[in-house]
């Protein structure tokens, strides 16, 4: 049986879409029906969403063409484009979990200021996406609720932590999601989905509503089909906040229009930098082979290419795991059971003599509630954060994240942008590397450094691979990184690879059931 293709894959881009959902050629209603039932016919496979709020959906739908009705539609810049939110941002009235079970029945009372920005501009809120518990993982198999596949091989990982966000997009139950990235995890799953995703600059999407894991490095980002849906999308969740301390308090670039600009023009060519870390052992050739083809194409419309190191990027997996975990036992400690989700009581019995009732219903709230690599990361934060600890670890890993951030600084006087791979390995096979958190790690090695250094940073589709004796190609993915605040410039170099080629427009083949026909897109 084949699954139905929404709508939305009639339109060349969200853009599209919305203006034909304001022009009143298609009603928003009908096309959040059309991706609820996609959502219906293939989720319970795939494993996307933790949480479908189809009455909620049809409601902001019907709000949206109500609207659109009364001829107030000029701010609807998303009307009727259905989206799917990362349960690591609050949403009003609809239950976020972070993927864990100690916040199992927390409904936040208001939406993230991300979400708010999209239901304001006419988006369509379908329900909350998988991921690995408190985004902490690059395989979403951390989900304490439910695993998420990967589209184009419902064998292996869809990447993580916003493995929901990225697979959602790939399987065509939605054009348009958001993700966090604390260390790669909106770049990495859309790379092994085959889609296109981005970290914008530290600061520019508010963190406001958005679960805490390690505040520093954070940041919110959408996933989508095109660096085109992507401008659209940032132009709409960017900008300033008052609720948020470190949202940077300035105007938003006009991103579509760097979209349309050309790399080359007459007095500059655009210059692409190459970090020869980023290309060393440990890269699957076939990956290697699709990403210096994606350079290549851009060299042939002109750009220039410039060799550049980056020594320290071989301290970057060590200095994040010391600020990330540090962060995060510290921002975890506030679900104790008290005030959020979970709680474990012990019964009367059981207190010992000389033992407290609340400490003991702490410790079992956490210990049920927690997955075991959230408690990795807890004890491990504890620990860098010990006092006599601190200066050892926390304090020397800032002052080494301080040295990397040069490190692009310098770079850049050389570069306009980088290139480099975003995963030097293929999506991986379920369970291949839940035994080996170390190995987990170390696949994060190209888009860590990123959120060190504050940049902005994309990856999108550029080649498959098919393995031997396998029938499923696979997607690479290639990522854009450009200097602190230059997001347009990021997205402008995608436009242009996007302009020039089609892997962004390749779909997976989705079995519905083992051995049944495939369904398209
Ligand atoms: N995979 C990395 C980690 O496990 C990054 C996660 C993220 O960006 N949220 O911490």
């Amino acid at each position: 049986m084949a699954a139905t293709t929404p709508v939305c894959e009639a339109f060349d881009g969200i853009a599209a879409l919305a203006q034909a959902v304001r022009a009143r050629e298609v009603s928003a209603v009908e096309v959040t029906r059309s991706c609820l039932e996609r959502i219906a016919q293939l989720d319970d496979q795939l494993g996307c969403f933790l949480r479908v709020d189809e009455q909620g959906a049809l409601r902001q739908a019907e709000a949206v063409d109500a609207k659109i009705r009364e001829g107030a539609d000029e701010e609807l810049l998303l009307a009727g484009v259905p989206v799917g939110i990362k349960d690591m941002l609050c949403t009003k009235d609809l239950q976020t979990t972070a993927a864990s079970k100690i916040l199992a029945g927390f409904v936040p009372p208001y939406d993230a200021t991300a979400v708010a920005k999209l239901r304001a501009a006419g988006a369509v809120v379908l329900g909350k996406l998988n991921m690995d518990e408190f985004a902490m993982g690059s395989s979403n198999e951390n989900s304490a609720l439910r695993p998420c596949k990967n589209p184009w091989d419902v064998t292996r990982v869809p990447g993580g932590s916003s493995g929901g966000s990225a697979a959602a997009v790939a399987a065509s139950l939605c054009p348009l999601s958001l993700g966090t990235d604390t260390g790669g995890s909106i770049r990495q799953p859309a790379a092994l989905c085959g889609v296109t995703g981005m970290k914008p600059t530290y600061g520019r999407v508010s963190r406001y509503g958005v679960i805490a894991f390690a505040s520093s490095l954070d940041q919110v980002g959408p996933l989508g089909r095109s660096a085109v849906d992507l401008a659209q999308a940032l132009q709409v969740i960017g900008g300033h906040d008052a609720h948020d301390a470190t949202s940077l308090p300035l105007e938003q670039p006009d991103y579509l229009a760097a979209c349309q600009t050309p790399i080359v023009d007459k007095n500059r060519r655009l210059r692409i930098g190459l970090p020869k870390e980023f290309f060393a052992q440990g890269l699957d050739p076939r990956i290697e082979r699709c990403v210096r083809a994606a350079i290549a194409s851009l060299q042939q419309e002109g750009a220039e290419l410039v060799d550049v190191s980056l020594p320290l990027t071989k301290h970057s997996i060590a200095i994040y795991y010391l600020i990330a975990t540090a962060e995060a036992s510290s921002n975890l400690s506030r679900y104790d059971g008290v005030r959020y989700g979970l709680r474990v009581t012990p019964c009367d019995g059981e207190i010992g003599p000389g033992q407290s009732a609340l400490v003991e219903m702490y410790k079992r709230t956490r210990a049920a509630g927690f997955g075991p690599e959230v408690q990795r990361r807890i004890m491990l934060g504890t620990y860098v954060l010990r006092s006599g600890y601190y200066d050892a670890y926390y304090r020397r890993a800032s002052q080494v994240r301080t040295l990397v951030a040069r490190d692009f600084a310098a770079a850049f006087t050389k570069c306009d942008v980088l290139m480099t791979p975003t995963s030097p390995v293929l999506p991986f096979r379920l369970g291949e590397r839940l035994c080996d958190p170390l190995s987990m790690y170390l696949a994060d090695i190209y888009t860590i450094s990123c959120n060190l250094a504050g940049l902005p940073g994309l990856s999108m589709p550029c080649g498959l691979v098919t393995e031997a004796g396998s029938d499923r190609p696979l997607p690479v993915g290639v990522q854009v990184l450009g200097p602190p605040l230059h997001d347009a410039k990021v997205l402008q170099v995608a436009a242009a690879y996007q302009r020039i080629t089609d892997w962004h427009k390749q779909r997976p083949q989705i079995l519905t059931r083992p051995g049944a026909e495939a369904a398209s897109p």
